[in-house]
């Protein structure tokens, strides 16, 4: 899968792409991360990719002329399955979105900065858009991080345990159970029994409980659905 990300503050986004899972799956060849710096695709001498708002108020406003030169220019290269803004108005990311965006080919995603972007961008260009939830961030570079892991480490092949994509939050209509590693006792406080049993069937049965437990004190909305 390849992701497109075209953003005014390229910096922002070279961490976190260059360690664990994500860096693993780059080096596979299984997700192609690509970061394109919106200045690049800006026509006036000074390089700028903001203007005033008309009608007035607050804050500048992202131009659309640089974020079309960008997009055609990566359209005329290849084609793409979406076209995503991150905005904290679009739908908020869950783990079903970004299952199902885990199956695309190329996706370019659109970082807002300032005030946000030109609606024409939105109109003309964007199939789809995400937010990481009710709270404004400066600019749509984390949210893009975050769009990017959620979905990586869904491809099949980028976890080495395959299966433990699967027993995660929110992949069925369970949170996960509570997890221990050694020591078994940690100044008093104990590793729960039936874990170091090595009875599988009960080790099982033990951690779907908990899950239900868990998911009916701190997500009851979960099991409604
Ligand atoms: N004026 C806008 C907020 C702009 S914040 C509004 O009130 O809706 C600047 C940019 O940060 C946005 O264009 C978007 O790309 C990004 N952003 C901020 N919060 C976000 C969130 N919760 N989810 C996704 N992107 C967000």
């Amino acid at each position: 899968m390849r992701f497109d990300i075209i953003s005014v503050l390229p910096g922002l986004l070279e961490s976190p792409f260059a360690h664990s899972i994500l860096q693993r799956a780059q080096k596979k060849g299984i997700a192609e991360i690509v970061v394109h710096n919106l200045r690049d695709y800006a026509s006036n001498k000074q390089k700028s990719v903001d203007d005033y708002p008309y009608g007035g108020g607050s804050g500048m406003v992202m131009s659309i002329e640089p974020f079309a030169k960008c997009i055609e220019a990566l359209k005329a290269e290849r084609d793409y399955d979406e076209v995503i803004f991150m905005s904290p108005d679009g739908v908020t990311l869950n783990q079903t979105i970004a299952n199902e965006l885990s199956s695309k080919g190329n996706v370019i995603i659109l970082c807002g900065h300032y005030k946000g972007i030109d609606q024409r961008i939105r109109d003309l260009f964007v199939t789809r858009e995400l937010s990481i939830g009710d709270y404004v961030l400066s600019g749509g570079e984390l949210p893009a991080a975050v769009l990017v892991d959620a979905i990586v480490r869904l491809i099949p092949g980028v976890l080495n345990d395959e299966t433990s994509a699967l027993s995660d939050s929110f992949q069925g209509e369970l949170l996960d159970a509570p997890i221990y590693t050694r020591p078994a006792d940690w100044k008093g406080h104990k590793v729960p029994e039936v874990l170091l049993s090595g009875h599988e069937a009960k080790i099982n049965e033990w951690r779907h409980e908990q899950a239900l437990i868990r998911t009916r004190s701190r997500r009851p909305d979960l099991l409604e659905d």
